[in-house]
Protein backbone atom coordinates (compact mmCIF):
# COMPACT_ATOMS: atom_id res chain seq x y z
CA UNK A 1 0.00 0.00 0.00
CA UNK A 2 1.30 3.75 -0.86
CA UNK A 3 2.32 5.27 2.12
CA UNK A 4 -0.21 8.43 1.83
CA UNK A 5 -3.26 5.52 1.49
CA UNK A 6 -1.83 3.78 4.67
CA UNK A 7 -1.87 7.31 7.00
CA UNK A 8 -5.42 7.95 5.64
CA UNK A 9 -6.74 4.33 7.19
CA UNK A 10 -4.94 4.75 10.21
CA UNK A 11 -6.75 8.37 10.84
CA UNK A 12 -9.67 6.81 9.41
CA UNK A 13 -9.22 3.84 12.18
CA UNK A 14 -9.16 6.67 14.92
CA UNK A 15 -11.36 9.16 14.02
CA UNK A 16 -13.94 5.67 14.20
CA UNK A 17 -13.20 5.29 17.42
CA UNK A 18 -13.43 8.21 18.77
CA UNK A 19 -12.71 9.27 22.54
CA UNK A 20 -11.91 6.21 25.19
CA UNK A 21 -14.89 5.68 27.13
CA UNK A 22 -14.07 6.53 30.64
CA UNK A 23 -16.17 4.05 33.49
CA UNK A 24 -18.58 5.30 35.47
CA UNK A 25 -16.85 4.79 38.50
CA UNK A 26 -13.22 6.04 37.23
CA UNK A 27 -15.78 9.43 36.36
CA UNK A 28 -16.58 9.51 39.96
CA UNK A 29 -13.43 8.86 41.27
CA UNK A 30 -11.62 11.67 38.76
CA UNK A 31 -15.00 13.95 40.14
CA UNK A 32 -14.38 13.73 43.91
CA UNK A 33 -10.46 14.29 43.04
CA UNK A 34 -10.02 17.08 45.67
CA UNK A 35 -8.62 20.34 44.39
CA UNK A 36 -4.98 21.14 44.13
CA UNK A 37 -3.61 21.45 47.62
CA UNK A 38 -2.78 25.50 48.05
CA UNK A 39 0.90 26.00 48.24
CA UNK A 40 1.75 26.51 51.82
CA UNK A 41 4.79 28.44 51.58
CA UNK A 42 3.80 32.26 50.30
CA UNK A 43 6.72 33.59 48.37
CA UNK A 44 7.34 36.72 50.10
CA UNK A 45 10.13 39.98 49.12
CA UNK A 46 11.91 39.71 52.56
CA UNK A 47 15.08 38.00 52.81
CA UNK A 48 15.43 34.41 54.15
CA UNK A 49 17.00 34.36 57.89
CA UNK A 50 18.59 31.51 59.53
CA UNK A 51 16.42 30.17 62.16
CA UNK A 52 17.35 31.42 65.65
CA UNK A 53 19.08 28.86 67.78
CA UNK A 54 20.52 27.19 63.94
CA UNK A 55 24.14 27.88 62.37
CA UNK A 56 25.38 27.81 59.39
CA UNK A 57 28.94 25.88 59.61
CA UNK A 58 31.20 27.70 57.30
CA UNK A 59 34.24 26.50 55.74
CA UNK A 60 36.61 27.85 57.60
CA UNK A 61 34.32 26.43 60.53
CA UNK A 62 35.54 22.84 59.13
CA UNK A 63 38.45 22.21 60.69
CA UNK A 64 37.40 22.11 64.36
CA UNK A 65 34.25 19.92 63.15
CA UNK A 66 37.39 17.71 61.20
CA UNK A 67 39.36 17.33 64.24
CA UNK A 68 36.60 16.12 66.87
CA UNK A 69 34.90 13.90 63.83
CA UNK A 70 38.48 12.53 63.54
CA UNK A 71 39.24 11.91 67.45
CA UNK A 72 35.95 10.73 68.12
CA UNK A 73 36.13 7.92 65.17
CA UNK A 74 39.40 6.72 66.36
CA UNK A 75 38.65 6.81 69.75
CA UNK A 76 35.08 4.60 69.66
CA UNK A 77 37.37 2.31 66.90
CA UNK A 78 39.98 1.67 69.58
CA UNK A 79 37.56 0.83 72.05
CA UNK A 80 35.37 -1.43 69.82
CA UNK A 81 32.62 0.52 69.22
CA UNK A 82 30.91 0.78 65.87
CA UNK A 83 29.28 3.71 64.08
CA UNK A 84 25.72 3.51 63.38
CA UNK A 85 23.75 6.32 61.76
CA UNK A 86 20.22 6.95 62.86
CA UNK A 87 17.63 8.91 61.15
CA UNK A 88 16.89 12.36 62.34
CA UNK A 89 13.01 12.07 62.14
CA UNK A 90 11.22 9.94 65.06
CA UNK A 91 7.88 8.76 65.68
CA UNK A 92 7.27 11.59 69.25
CA UNK A 93 5.62 8.75 71.07
CA UNK A 94 9.53 7.18 71.45
CA UNK A 95 10.82 10.07 73.45
CA UNK A 96 7.62 10.26 75.41
CA UNK A 97 8.45 6.99 76.73
CA UNK A 98 12.06 6.81 76.82
CA UNK A 99 13.20 10.42 78.09
CA UNK A 100 9.73 11.06 79.91
CA UNK A 101 6.78 12.76 79.57
CA UNK A 102 7.08 15.44 82.39
CA UNK A 103 10.63 15.97 81.48
CA UNK A 104 11.94 19.69 79.70
CA UNK A 105 13.09 18.05 76.68
CA UNK A 106 9.50 16.19 75.83
CA UNK A 107 7.66 19.22 77.90
CA UNK A 108 8.73 22.18 76.55
CA UNK A 109 11.67 21.63 74.00
CA UNK A 110 10.98 18.78 71.48
CA UNK A 111 10.21 19.88 67.79
CA UNK A 112 7.46 17.53 67.23
CA UNK A 113 4.34 17.99 64.25
CA UNK A 114 2.36 15.89 62.50
CA UNK A 115 3.11 14.78 59.65
CA UNK A 116 1.18 14.79 56.12
CA UNK A 117 -0.07 11.49 56.91
CA UNK A 118 -1.45 12.60 60.48
CA UNK A 119 1.45 10.51 62.81
CA UNK A 120 3.13 12.63 65.23
CA UNK A 121 6.69 12.91 64.68
CA UNK A 122 9.49 14.85 65.86
CA UNK A 123 12.82 15.84 65.25
CA UNK A 124 15.18 14.08 67.82
CA UNK A 125 16.27 15.85 70.69
CA UNK A 126 18.72 13.15 71.70
CA UNK A 127 19.59 9.74 70.23
CA UNK A 128 19.73 7.01 72.85
CA UNK A 129 16.13 6.10 72.23
CA UNK A 130 16.88 6.13 68.43
CA UNK A 131 19.38 3.86 69.25
CA UNK A 132 17.76 1.64 71.58
CA UNK A 133 14.96 1.40 68.68
CA UNK A 134 17.25 0.33 66.45
CA UNK A 135 19.18 -2.38 68.78
CA UNK A 136 15.70 -3.69 69.17
CA UNK A 137 14.67 -3.50 65.73
CA UNK A 138 17.30 -4.97 63.98
CA UNK A 139 17.41 -8.14 66.66
CA UNK A 140 21.04 -6.89 67.74
CA UNK A 141 19.67 -8.72 71.71
CA UNK A 142 20.65 -11.79 69.49
CA UNK A 143 24.51 -10.52 68.75
CA UNK A 144 27.27 -11.17 70.75
CA UNK A 145 26.64 -8.67 73.52
CA UNK A 146 27.70 -6.12 74.72
CA UNK A 147 26.79 -4.62 71.53
CA UNK A 148 28.76 -1.04 71.62
CA UNK A 149 27.79 1.93 68.93
CA UNK A 150 28.84 5.11 68.50
CA UNK A 151 27.08 7.85 66.38
CA UNK A 152 27.63 11.07 65.29
CA UNK A 153 24.64 13.80 64.29
CA UNK A 154 22.69 16.65 65.07
CA UNK A 155 19.57 16.68 67.70
CA UNK A 156 17.32 19.63 67.91
CA UNK A 157 15.45 20.76 70.92
CA UNK A 158 13.51 24.45 71.06
CA UNK A 159 15.98 25.49 73.79
CA UNK A 160 16.25 29.23 74.59
CA UNK A 161 19.40 29.96 72.17
CA UNK A 162 22.35 31.46 74.10
CA UNK A 163 26.38 30.76 73.26
CA UNK A 164 26.56 26.87 73.62
CA UNK A 165 23.31 26.34 73.13
CA UNK A 166 21.20 25.67 69.90
CA UNK A 167 18.38 24.96 68.57
CA UNK A 168 20.29 22.40 66.61
CA UNK A 169 23.17 20.86 68.06
CA UNK A 170 25.63 18.08 67.52
CA UNK A 171 26.49 15.59 70.19
CA UNK A 172 29.20 12.29 69.68
CA UNK A 173 27.95 9.59 71.16
CA UNK A 174 28.32 6.26 72.84
CA UNK A 175 26.44 3.09 73.69
CA UNK A 176 27.20 -0.33 75.28
CA UNK A 177 23.88 -2.19 75.01
CA UNK A 178 23.16 -6.31 77.13
CA UNK A 179 25.93 -6.15 79.46
CA UNK A 180 25.46 -5.32 83.75
CA UNK A 181 29.34 -5.25 84.09
CA UNK A 182 30.00 -1.88 85.80
CA UNK A 183 33.52 -1.59 83.98
CA UNK A 184 31.15 -0.43 81.03
CA UNK A 185 30.34 2.58 83.05
CA UNK A 186 33.80 3.69 83.92
CA UNK A 187 34.50 2.48 80.12
CA UNK A 188 32.49 4.95 78.92
CA UNK A 189 33.63 7.98 81.49
CA UNK A 190 37.22 7.08 80.48
CA UNK A 191 36.56 7.59 76.84
CA UNK A 192 34.97 10.97 77.25
CA UNK A 193 37.93 11.69 79.83
CA UNK A 194 40.14 10.98 77.06
CA UNK A 195 38.20 12.61 74.13
CA UNK A 196 38.67 15.36 76.26
CA UNK A 197 42.52 15.73 77.24
CA UNK A 198 43.76 14.44 73.91
CA UNK A 199 41.97 17.43 72.54
CA UNK A 200 44.12 19.41 75.12
CA UNK A 201 40.81 20.07 76.91
CA UNK A 202 41.47 19.79 80.90
CA UNK A 203 38.12 17.93 81.94
CA UNK A 204 36.23 16.42 85.13
CA UNK A 205 33.79 14.10 86.01
CA UNK A 206 30.77 14.62 88.30
CA UNK A 207 29.07 11.27 89.43
CA UNK A 208 26.58 10.29 91.18
CA UNK A 209 24.14 6.88 91.33
CA UNK A 210 20.04 7.20 91.10
CA UNK A 211 19.46 3.86 92.00
CA UNK A 212 17.13 1.28 90.53
CA UNK A 213 13.89 1.87 90.88
CA UNK A 214 13.43 -0.04 93.80
CA UNK A 215 16.03 1.64 95.76
CA UNK A 216 14.67 5.07 94.04
CA UNK A 217 10.85 4.65 95.39
CA UNK A 218 11.57 4.75 98.89
CA UNK A 219 14.00 7.46 98.45
CA UNK A 220 11.70 9.92 96.44
CA UNK A 221 9.27 9.12 99.04
CA UNK A 222 11.77 10.66 101.96
CA UNK A 223 12.55 13.48 99.43
CA UNK A 224 9.09 14.73 98.44
CA UNK A 225 8.24 14.78 102.50
CA UNK A 226 11.23 17.11 103.02
CA UNK A 227 10.20 19.59 99.79
CA UNK A 228 6.59 19.27 101.27
CA UNK A 229 8.15 21.41 104.49
CA UNK A 230 10.14 23.27 101.73
CA UNK A 231 7.54 24.36 99.55
CA UNK A 232 6.82 28.00 100.29
CA UNK A 233 10.87 29.11 99.37
CA UNK A 234 10.51 26.80 96.08
CA UNK A 235 10.57 28.36 92.34
CA UNK A 236 7.37 27.31 90.68
CA UNK A 237 8.79 25.05 88.46
CA UNK A 238 10.09 23.41 91.73
CA UNK A 239 6.88 23.37 93.40
CA UNK A 240 5.48 21.92 90.67
CA UNK A 241 8.22 19.60 90.36
CA UNK A 242 7.65 17.45 94.14
CA UNK A 243 4.88 15.93 92.37
CA UNK A 244 5.85 15.38 89.35
CA UNK A 245 9.44 14.76 88.68
CA UNK A 246 11.13 14.99 92.34
CA UNK A 247 14.82 14.07 91.69
CA UNK A 248 14.64 17.17 89.40
CA UNK A 249 14.47 19.58 92.17
CA UNK A 250 17.71 18.77 92.96
CA UNK A 251 19.40 20.07 89.88
CA UNK A 252 17.08 23.17 89.61
CA UNK A 253 19.37 26.42 88.90
CA UNK A 254 17.46 28.74 90.95
CA UNK A 255 19.88 30.06 94.28
CA UNK A 256 16.85 29.71 96.64
CA UNK A 257 16.56 26.30 95.05
CA UNK A 258 19.87 25.28 95.18
CA UNK A 259 20.07 26.28 99.04
CA UNK A 260 17.70 24.08 99.99
CA UNK A 261 18.31 21.20 98.12
CA UNK A 262 21.92 21.27 100.21
CA UNK A 263 19.92 19.74 103.43
CA UNK A 264 17.87 17.22 100.98
CA UNK A 265 18.01 13.71 101.68
CA UNK A 266 20.85 12.24 99.28
CA UNK A 267 19.96 9.24 97.34
CA UNK A 268 23.39 7.56 97.87
CA UNK A 269 21.97 6.91 101.62
CA UNK A 270 19.53 4.56 100.07
CA UNK A 271 20.94 2.82 97.47
CA UNK A 272 19.94 -1.16 97.56
CA UNK A 273 23.24 -3.21 98.03
CA UNK A 274 23.48 -3.93 94.31
CA UNK A 275 23.43 -0.06 93.45
CA UNK A 276 25.63 0.30 96.02
CA UNK A 277 28.52 -2.28 95.19
CA UNK A 278 27.50 -1.19 91.58
CA UNK A 279 28.52 2.47 92.50
CA UNK A 280 31.99 1.66 94.38
CA UNK A 281 33.40 -1.14 91.54
CA UNK A 282 32.73 1.95 88.99
CA UNK A 283 34.53 4.03 91.24
CA UNK A 284 37.53 1.40 91.55
CA UNK A 285 37.28 1.32 88.06
CA UNK A 286 38.04 5.73 87.79
CA UNK A 287 40.32 5.29 90.77
CA UNK A 288 42.33 2.67 89.40
CA UNK A 289 43.07 5.20 85.94
CA UNK A 290 43.38 8.21 88.14
CA UNK A 291 40.36 9.69 86.65
CA UNK A 292 39.36 12.93 88.64
CA UNK A 293 35.67 12.70 89.78
CA UNK A 294 33.57 14.39 91.64
CA UNK A 295 30.96 12.62 93.79
CA UNK A 296 27.72 15.22 93.04
CA UNK A 297 24.67 14.29 94.98
CA UNK A 298 22.72 16.80 93.02
CA UNK A 299 23.42 15.03 89.49
CA UNK A 300 20.53 13.49 88.52
CA UNK A 301 20.06 14.32 84.92
CA UNK A 302 16.81 15.32 83.52
CA UNK A 303 15.77 12.43 82.27
CA UNK A 304 13.43 9.38 82.79
CA UNK A 305 15.98 6.34 81.77
CA UNK A 306 18.43 6.52 83.83
CA UNK A 307 19.67 3.90 86.61
CA UNK A 308 22.46 3.91 88.81
CA UNK A 309 25.39 5.51 87.52
CA UNK A 310 24.83 9.12 86.20
CA UNK A 311 27.71 11.30 85.46
CA UNK A 312 28.56 14.84 83.37
CA UNK A 313 31.78 15.76 82.11
CA UNK A 314 32.92 19.44 83.23
CA UNK A 315 35.37 21.76 81.42
CA UNK A 316 38.33 22.44 84.25
CA UNK A 317 40.50 20.45 86.49
CA UNK A 318 38.36 18.22 88.95
CA UNK A 319 39.16 17.45 92.98
CA UNK A 320 39.21 13.77 93.37
CA UNK A 321 38.25 14.54 97.82
CA UNK A 322 35.49 16.94 98.87
CA UNK A 323 37.90 17.71 101.64
CA UNK A 324 39.00 21.10 101.14
CA UNK A 325 37.08 24.08 100.36
CA UNK A 326 37.28 23.91 96.76
CA UNK A 327 36.76 20.53 96.81
CA UNK A 328 33.18 20.62 99.15
CA UNK A 329 32.12 23.41 96.11
CA UNK A 330 33.08 21.40 93.33
CA UNK A 331 31.20 18.15 94.80
CA UNK A 332 28.23 20.67 95.39
CA UNK A 333 27.85 20.97 91.49
CA UNK A 334 28.64 24.58 91.68
CA UNK A 335 31.28 26.80 89.91
CA UNK A 336 33.68 29.04 91.72
CA UNK A 337 31.16 31.88 92.22
CA UNK A 338 29.21 29.59 93.96
CA UNK A 339 26.57 29.33 91.17
CA UNK A 340 24.89 25.95 90.13
CA UNK A 341 27.78 25.11 86.66
CA UNK A 342 25.46 24.96 83.54
CA UNK A 343 28.04 24.01 80.52
CA UNK A 344 28.67 20.41 80.98
CA UNK A 345 30.75 19.24 77.92
CA UNK A 346 29.07 15.41 77.82
CA UNK A 347 26.96 13.55 80.11
CA UNK A 348 25.36 10.47 80.31
CA UNK A 349 24.92 7.46 82.27
CA UNK A 350 23.00 3.64 82.77
CA UNK A 351 19.89 2.76 81.42
CA UNK A 352 19.26 -1.17 82.34
CA UNK A 353 15.37 -0.63 81.92
CA UNK A 354 15.07 1.70 78.60
CA UNK A 355 15.57 -1.17 75.93
CA UNK A 356 12.45 -3.40 77.93
CA UNK A 357 10.19 0.02 78.62
CA UNK A 358 10.45 0.28 74.46
CA UNK A 359 9.08 -3.11 74.23
CA UNK A 360 12.52 -5.33 73.77
CA UNK A 361 13.47 -7.95 76.69
CA UNK A 362 15.39 -7.18 79.60
CA UNK A 363 18.70 -5.50 78.89
CA UNK A 364 21.36 -3.22 80.46
CA UNK A 365 23.03 -0.93 79.15
CA UNK A 366 24.77 2.27 79.23
CA UNK A 367 25.82 5.43 77.26
CA UNK A 368 26.83 9.13 77.27
CA UNK A 369 26.90 11.90 74.33
CA UNK A 370 29.30 14.84 74.35
CA UNK A 371 28.24 18.31 72.67
CA UNK A 372 30.26 19.00 69.53
CA UNK A 373 29.68 22.99 69.55
CA UNK A 374 30.38 23.33 73.05
CA UNK A 375 34.04 21.34 72.52
CA UNK A 376 34.66 23.51 69.90
CA UNK A 377 33.82 26.96 71.98
CA UNK A 378 36.37 25.28 74.56
CA UNK A 379 39.15 24.50 72.04
CA UNK A 380 38.67 28.06 70.69
CA UNK A 381 38.35 30.00 74.44
CA UNK A 382 41.59 27.94 75.06
CA UNK A 383 43.03 29.03 71.42
CA UNK A 384 44.00 25.67 70.67
CA UNK A 385 45.83 25.83 67.54
CA UNK A 386 43.76 23.50 64.73
CA UNK A 387 45.63 22.40 61.64
CA UNK A 388 43.74 23.36 58.30
CA UNK A 389 42.73 20.59 56.17
CA UNK A 390 45.88 19.26 54.24
CA UNK A 391 47.36 22.06 52.37
CA UNK A 392 48.53 21.17 48.21
CA UNK A 393 51.54 21.01 47.97
CA UNK A 394 51.33 22.52 44.12
CA UNK A 395 50.07 24.70 42.46
CA UNK A 396 48.94 25.02 38.41
CA UNK A 397 48.98 28.36 36.78
CA UNK A 398 48.13 29.12 33.27
CA UNK A 399 48.44 32.24 30.54
CA UNK A 400 46.13 32.02 27.74
CA UNK A 401 43.26 29.86 26.16
CA UNK A 402 45.20 26.92 24.62
CA UNK A 403 47.37 27.10 28.18
CA UNK A 404 44.12 26.70 30.22
CA UNK A 405 43.54 23.30 28.63
CA UNK A 406 46.56 21.98 28.62
CA UNK A 407 46.46 22.88 32.45
CA UNK A 408 43.39 21.40 32.62
CA UNK A 409 44.45 18.35 31.62
CA UNK A 410 47.55 18.35 33.49
CA UNK A 411 45.38 18.53 36.81
CA UNK A 412 44.07 15.57 36.15
CA UNK A 413 47.49 13.66 35.58
CA UNK A 414 48.33 15.04 38.47
CA UNK A 415 45.35 14.60 40.80
CA UNK A 416 45.52 10.59 39.44
CA UNK A 417 49.05 10.32 40.42
CA UNK A 418 48.02 11.01 43.90
CA UNK A 419 49.63 14.81 43.88
CA UNK A 420 47.68 17.55 46.20
CA UNK A 421 47.30 20.47 43.76
CA UNK A 422 45.39 23.37 43.76
CA UNK A 423 44.49 26.06 41.39
CA UNK A 424 42.54 29.31 39.73
CA UNK A 425 41.51 28.44 36.54
CA UNK A 426 39.09 31.30 36.56
CA UNK A 427 41.69 33.95 36.43
CA UNK A 428 43.84 34.86 34.08
CA UNK A 429 46.67 37.06 35.39
CA UNK A 430 49.78 35.47 36.54
CA UNK A 431 50.22 38.03 39.63
CA UNK A 432 46.17 36.77 40.99
CA UNK A 433 47.21 33.31 40.37
CA UNK A 434 50.62 32.98 42.12
CA UNK A 435 48.91 35.57 44.67
CA UNK A 436 46.40 32.79 45.62
CA UNK A 437 49.26 29.87 45.29
CA UNK A 438 50.98 31.75 47.87
CA UNK A 439 48.36 31.78 50.21
CA UNK A 440 47.69 28.52 49.95
CA UNK A 441 51.13 27.85 51.03
CA UNK A 442 52.16 25.91 47.94
CA UNK A 443 55.35 24.43 47.97
CA UNK A 444 55.68 24.71 44.07
CA UNK A 445 53.45 26.38 41.11
CA UNK A 446 53.63 24.97 37.60
CA UNK A 447 53.30 27.61 35.26
CA UNK A 448 52.10 27.30 31.43
CA UNK A 449 51.94 29.43 28.94
CA UNK A 450 52.15 30.26 25.45
CA UNK A 451 56.06 29.92 25.00
CA UNK A 452 56.25 26.84 27.18
CA UNK A 453 53.13 25.13 24.88
CA UNK A 454 55.21 25.91 21.74
CA UNK A 455 58.50 24.81 23.29
CA UNK A 456 56.74 21.44 25.01
CA UNK A 457 58.33 22.46 28.21
CA UNK A 458 56.54 23.88 32.13
CA UNK A 459 58.03 26.63 34.41
CA UNK A 460 58.20 24.88 38.12
CA UNK A 461 58.79 27.87 40.59
CA UNK A 462 59.80 27.43 44.47
CA UNK A 463 57.86 29.11 45.83
CA UNK A 464 59.91 29.59 48.73
CA UNK A 465 63.28 30.10 47.28
CA UNK A 466 61.68 32.31 44.17
CA UNK A 467 63.42 30.34 41.56
CA UNK A 468 62.03 29.21 38.45
CA UNK A 469 63.04 26.58 36.21
CA UNK A 470 62.17 25.06 32.52
CA UNK A 471 61.57 21.66 32.42
CA UNK A 472 60.47 19.18 30.03
CA UNK A 473 56.34 18.53 30.12
CA UNK A 474 56.45 14.86 29.75
CA UNK A 475 59.27 14.87 32.97
CA UNK A 476 57.33 16.73 35.22
CA UNK A 477 55.56 14.08 37.37
CA UNK A 478 58.97 12.77 37.72
CA UNK A 479 60.84 15.93 38.74
CA UNK A 480 57.86 16.51 40.77
CA UNK A 481 57.65 13.14 42.66
CA UNK A 482 61.79 13.65 43.14
CA UNK A 483 61.48 17.33 44.99
CA UNK A 484 58.49 16.08 47.31
CA UNK A 485 60.19 12.98 48.23
CA UNK A 486 56.64 10.67 47.23
P1 LIG B 1 22.21 15.91 77.20
O1 LIG B 1 21.71 15.04 76.10
O2 LIG B 1 21.23 16.99 77.60
O3 LIG B 1 22.79 15.18 78.34
O4 LIG B 1 23.42 16.73 76.58
C1 LIG B 1 24.68 16.17 76.34
C2 LIG B 1 25.58 17.24 75.85
O5 LIG B 1 25.06 17.79 74.64
C3 LIG B 1 25.66 18.46 76.78
O6 LIG B 1 26.61 18.24 77.77
C4 LIG B 1 26.07 19.54 75.84
O7 LIG B 1 27.44 19.51 75.57
C5 LIG B 1 25.32 19.18 74.58
N1 LIG B 1 24.06 19.93 74.49
C6 LIG B 1 22.87 19.64 75.06
N2 LIG B 1 21.94 20.54 74.73
C7 LIG B 1 22.54 21.43 73.91
C8 LIG B 1 22.12 22.60 73.21
N3 LIG B 1 20.87 23.02 73.27
N4 LIG B 1 23.03 23.25 72.46
C9 LIG B 1 24.30 22.84 72.37
N5 LIG B 1 24.77 21.73 72.99
C10 LIG B 1 23.91 21.04 73.76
Amino acid sequence: MPKSKKKKTIKKKIAKRGRPRIKKEVKAKVKAKPAPPQPLIKATKKMPQLLRGFKDILPSEQKYWNLIREKAESLSLTYGFERIDLPILEETALFVRSVGKETDIVEKEIFTFTDRGGESICLRPEATASAVRAYINHGMLNLPQPVKLYYIGPMFRYDRPQSGRYRQFNQFGLEALGDFNPVLDAQIIIMCFNFFKELGIESNVQINSIGCPGCRKEYKTQLINYYKTQKSGLCEDCKNRISKNPLRLLDCKEYRCQAIAEDAPQIVDWLCDDCKNHFVKVLEFLDELEIPYNLNPYLVRGLDYYTKTVFEIWPGIGQNSASDENGAEQAAGKDAAGKKAQSALGGGGRYDNLVELLGGRPTPAVGCSIGIERTILKIKELGKDVPSQESPDIFIAQLGEAAKRKALVLFESLRNEGFKIAESFSKDGLKNQLDNANKLGVKYALILGQKELSEGTILLRDMEGGIQETINYNKIIKELRKRLGL
